[in-house]
């Protein structure tokens, strides 16, 4: 098989970089090289060697169009489906502690195999036509590869007692109390000497994941806000809303319409990062590319900001470790 040339597609807004787009004549693939190790020249083109070789043994696969011996509850057309629970014990592939999506797209030409880094999820993506099963014998097929990339993923750490997580760049122990905080859901008790500090999240202990996820929901937004005003005010411009949500490819967004969204794991990341993202978005207002313009913009509100982005290169992606894959204010 040729492949074809690597081309850089314009960078996307989520402040990891640039999007790889590799062709294989046939096949077009959009690489995200958060997805690999963070880095530029080498360490990219490695990353990227390696992905090559992987998407060969997927091609392989399916032109040796393998049908095998799963069986999968049936999806409904245009369905985002979840493989039936049993067929994945039966399979297997319960063993390899990853949610499994087949998902069906008018769009798509062929079975297309994906491991989700944040979600921790094995995306597999068919065209309309093509059935389950023909996907789930695909699945097995690649299970090394799937196994390999779950492999590169750091262990996950809900939110339960005793875990500890970051806010705001520092280290706290998750304590449930089960009784009733004075101080609202959720209070914070200053490190001291040797021990971390505390974030005592009250009431039912059933309920104090979902407590804590709206309580850190609520702290994202409130220092977002007070962040994305005062670039605004640095720079003359105007936020019509600032949202946060729980975002998987970004950290941030900017509207035509003049809304900013970010996402809520920013609260987990030192100060700094929150406010570069803030700045970003920002500058966005005025800029909508990551032209010369846009990056002076930044700069002149966030001089930081090159330390903002490089600790993002390396330790964003850590953010989604924590608390649950997906998340919702309530
Ligand atoms: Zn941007």
């Amino acid at each position: 098989m040729e492949w074809g040339r690597v081309e850089r597609t314009r960078a996307r807004c989520d402040g990891t970089g640039p999007y790889e787009r590799l062709s294989t004549g046939r096949d077009n693939v959009l690489w995200n090289s958060r997805a690999g190790v963070f880095a530029s020249g080498h360490v990219i083109a490695e990353a990227i060697a390696k992905f090559r070789k992987a998407l060969e043994r997927m091609v392989r696969t399916i032109v040796a169009n393998y049908c095998g011996e799963l069986r999968m509850a049936q999806a409904k057309a245009s369905d985002h489906t979840k493989i039936d629970a049993d067929a994945i014990a039966a399979s297997g592939l319960s063993e390899l502690g990853a949610d499994f999506q087949v998902r069906r797209h008018p769009a798509a030409r062929r079975l297309t195999l994906r491991v989700s880094r944040t979600r921790r999820a094995v995306i597999v993506t068919l065209p309309m036509q093509c059935d389950l099963v023909e996907a789930g014998s695909f699945l097995h097929r690649n299970l090394d590869w799937i196994r390999e990339r779950l492999g590169t993923i750091p262990d996950a750490v809900p939110f339960s007692a005793g875990a500890v997580i970051p806010l705001r760049g520092e280290p706290h122990v998750l304590v449930f109390t089960g009784k009733r905080g004075a101080d609202g859901p959720v209070s914070r008790e200053a490190a001291e000497g040797t021990d971390y500090a505390r974030l005592m999240v009250g009431g039912m202990d059933q309920y104090a994941p979902r407590r804590l996820t709206d309580w850190l929901f609520d702290q994202a937004q409130r220092d977002l806000e007070q962040a994305v005003l005062r670039h605004a005010g640095n720079l003359g411009l105007k936020a019509r809303r600032i949202t946060v949500r729980d975002q998987a490819s970004r950290w941030g967004s900017c509207s035509t319409t003049g809304t900013l969204s970010f996402s809520w794991r920013l609260i987990l990341s030192p100060p700094l990062i929150l406010d570069y993202v803030a700045a970003h978005e920002v500058a966005h207002l005025a800029e909508m590319n990551h032209g010369p313009r846009f990056w002076a913009l930044v700069r002149r509100t966030m001089p930081k900001m090159d330390e903002a982005k490089q600790w993002l290169q390396i330790y964003g992606m850590d953010l989604h470790r924590y608390g649950p894959a997906t998340a919702s204010r309530r």
